[in-house]
């Protein structure tokens, strides 16, 4: 889970109704936080060092568990309270749930690093009498993730790569476009590997399916939703449809329309299609005039003095609002809140468009989005307690390298202009070696190598390093 606490609660529960027993494993089916956040909640850092618990990743885990929220974490988590709405009162109209989660938990999130990587496509292992089979599945939902089938029970772990809905091929809070194919690609090896024999397979955030007919309806509505949506958009995309135009085209095809498990109760069909085309053919549309696009900033004073100044729009805003053409009305209140941002009638009668729009979404993380973007609008930035993603244990976890990049992100790279060095760095407890370059207001680094001329020699230890 995502929070020590909610994992310590978890646990004791289990431990009440199914009887006491120790906990001798844990494994991390993927690098995402409310996936491992909790695990110093049913493991301590001392048992896992003695050996007496093993903790067991897909390769990579470790890298992606951490980098991930780092580049642009500061952005992440900014867009996280747009796509879960985090902290848009819970009512009817407003927050009702994130998706395949009621709520993400605002405890304590740690990382204990793992002690077994599973390395291979396919490996099998036997824990306290148990067989387990892991099937690494890099490149689908998250970078670094892994199903686990347990033979003696013929139970299917899908980690989060079959659930009970369309997934984010594209996640708002903002993360590298997914492979739409790679992940349907990886469900139909789990169908011939596993499901052929599994009676019941269970997955994050979702309820176990019971029965072999089940499990195989749902792992191929999921492998179909996945592939139909890489394969579609393409199709449409090779016709000349662009990435402005691809949500209002493509549609999923009505024999999945009918089944639960392709329904957009994560990720839409709209958001998810445009990231198809943008990971093949990126953001631009090929029309020359939205290759150097104004800010919006700019563009719309521009659009408000065409279109006569705010009284106009304001009538037409509302007038579309009544026949329900929230789309419409949209593309034009919207101008008008970016050219005069202290119009609150404006930014109410936007509010009242984005929450109809909200309202009309299956998929609660566009929901979400639009009635957070419609509280903000009436109200400002809300505050509160929201999730912490960079506690110790993931500042600890950073390699050199990564917190060397990082911290060329952190630079602000007017004031470094003039300024040059050069510094070698060494941390003798893990051996490593790097020259951090500080010219044309870019901080560089490279790893392995060290400068005759360097202007600074820096010993540290690693974990001072990472600091
Ligand atoms: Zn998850």
């Amino acid at each position: 889970m995502t929070a020590k606490e909610t994992a310590a609660a978890a646990l004791k529960f289990i431990n009440e109704q199914l009887g006491e027993r120790p906990v001798v494993a844990v494994v991390y089916s993927h690098s995402h936080a409310d996936h491992f956040g909790g695990v110093r909640g049913v493991a301590s850092i001392e048992d896992v060092n003695s050996g007496k618990i093993k903790i067991i990743a897909p390769v990579g885990f470790m890298d992606h568990a951490v980098s991930e929220n780092v580049y642009a974490g500061n952005a992440m988590t900014r867009r996280m309270f747009f796509q879960y709405g985090v902290l848009v009162p819970r009512s009817p109209f407003g927050r009702v749930d994130q998706s395949i989660g009621k709520n993400t938990a605002a405890g304590n999130l740690g990382l204990i690093p793992p002690t077994v990587i599973i390395d291979k496509d396919i490996e099998e292992m036997t824990v306290d009498g148990v067989k387990m089979v892991f099937q690494n599945t890099p490149g689908t939902e998250a970078p670094a993730e892994m199903n686990t089938y347990f033979p003696d029970m013929k139970a299917f772990w899908a980690a989060e790569n079959i659930t009970g809905t369309i997934h984010n091929i594209y996640t708002l809070r903002g993360a590298l476009v997914r492979d739409a194919l790679e992940w349907s690609k990886q469900i139909n090896k789990a169908l011939y590997m596993f499901g052929q024999d599994a009676e019941v397979m269970f997955a994050s955030h979702s309820w176990p399916r019971w029965g072999k007919k089940r499990v195989q309806e749902v792992m191929r509505a999921q492998r179909d939703t996945y592939a139909n949506l890489n394969n579609g958009v393409l199709h449409l995309a090779n016709q000349g449809v662009t990435i402005n135009q691809i949500h209002n085209v493509y549609a999923v095809p009505k024999s999945l329309q009918e089944q639960w498990a392709a329904r957009s109760y994560h990720g839409s069909v709209e958001h998810n299609s445009r990231a198809v085309v943008n990971r093949y053919l990126g953001y631009w549309d090929a029309n020359p005039a939205t290759l150097i696009p104004l800010s919006p900033e700019d563009s719309a004073p521009l659009y408000v003095e065409m279109m006569g100044g705010a009284k106009p729009i304001i009538t037409k805003g509302k007038s579309l609002y009544k026949k329900g053409k929230y789309l419409h009305a949209q593309e034009i209140v919207n101008k008008l809140v970016y050219a005069e941002p202290q119009n609150q009638e404006a930014k109410d009668l936007l509010a009242d468009i984005f929450e109809q729009i909200g309202y009309q979404q299956e998929s609660p993380s566009v929901r979400n989005s639009f009635l957070a973007a419609a509280y903000e609008l009436r109200s400002g930035i809300p505050t509160g307690a929201s999730p912490k993603t960079a506690g110790p244990d993931m500042i600890s976890a950073m390699t050199t390298d990564l917190w060397l990049d990082f911290l060329a992100v952190r630079l602000d790279s007017k004031k470094a202009e003039g300024h040059e060095f050069k510094i070698n760095l060494i941390t003798p407890d893990n051996d490593e070696k790097f020259v951090i370059e500080l010219s044309n207001a870019t901080l560089t680094n490279i790893k392995g190598y060290q400068a005759d001329d360097a202007d600074l020699t820096n010993k540290v230890r690693s974990r001072e390093a990472a600091i």
